[in-house]
């Protein structure tokens, strides 16, 4: 998505250990019309799959997701990290936090992904796709189907992306980037060419 892209390429910042700050359009400081448009790629990407509901993980998530299950017009569960003392019975799974480097803690109350619905994922960011691997384990434990993965920025030098369509999940990137270097701040994209062959 090209304003996807720019807004990476103008306001984002690359930090050590290949992560992109992009708070002061993402996942701080929002920008509701880039959300907008976001939510709308997903919706076109994803309108025939009768999406019945949409699933991401506290916090940064959230923002985005809402959007997209505005245009779906169905619920959003995101599901919580650490243990909160006000879940009943959970489903649960651990991940590994990529920017925290600790193992975390996710639930989702039992009963709010029902049987049959038709999850779409939706994250900001895919990495080594842990993230993405402990809401599947819950979706799938609670018997529903997974009918996609909507994620803002994946970077596709890191595992994730290719490990989860190898396993056949259908996951659609905004922006894919191919290399990003610390000490010119450089970001390459994958080609639109690029995104069509795969
Ligand atoms: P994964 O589980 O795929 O390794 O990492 C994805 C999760 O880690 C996302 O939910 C996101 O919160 C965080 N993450 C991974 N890489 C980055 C990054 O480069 N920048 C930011 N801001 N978060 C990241």
């Amino acid at each position: 998505m090209k304003l996807l892209e720019e807004e990476i390429r103008k306001r984002g910042q690359i930090l050590p250990g290949n992560v992109l700050k992009v708070n002061s359009f993402l996942n701080h400081k929002i920008d509701p019309m880039l959300l907008e448009a976001m939510a709308e790629e997903w919706y076109q990407k994803f309108k025939n799959e009768n999406i019945t509901k949409v699933v991401t993980v506290e916090s940064s998530g959230i923002a985005m997701a809402i959007l997209v299950a505005l245009k779906f017009k169905c619920e959003l569960v995101f599901a919580k990290k650490g243990k909160a003392s006000t879940l009943g019975n959970v489903m649960t799974a651990s991940i590994y936090s990529y920017t925290k480097s600790v193992d975390v803690l996710i639930s989702i109350e039992n009963g709010y992904i029902k049987e049959d619905d038709n999850v779409l994922i939706i994250d900001d960011f895919l990495a080594n796709g842990s993230a993405v691997a402990g809401l599947i384990s819950i979706i799938k434990y609670a018997k529903a189907n997974v009918k996609g993965i909507g994620i803002a920025i994946e970077k596709g030098f890191q595992d994730g992306g290719k490990q989860l369509r190898k396993q056949g999940y259908r996951v659609e990137s905004l922006a894919i980037i191919k290399e990003m270097d610390y000490n010119s701040n450089a970001i390459v994209f994958d080609s639109e060419e690029e995104k069509n062959e795969n």
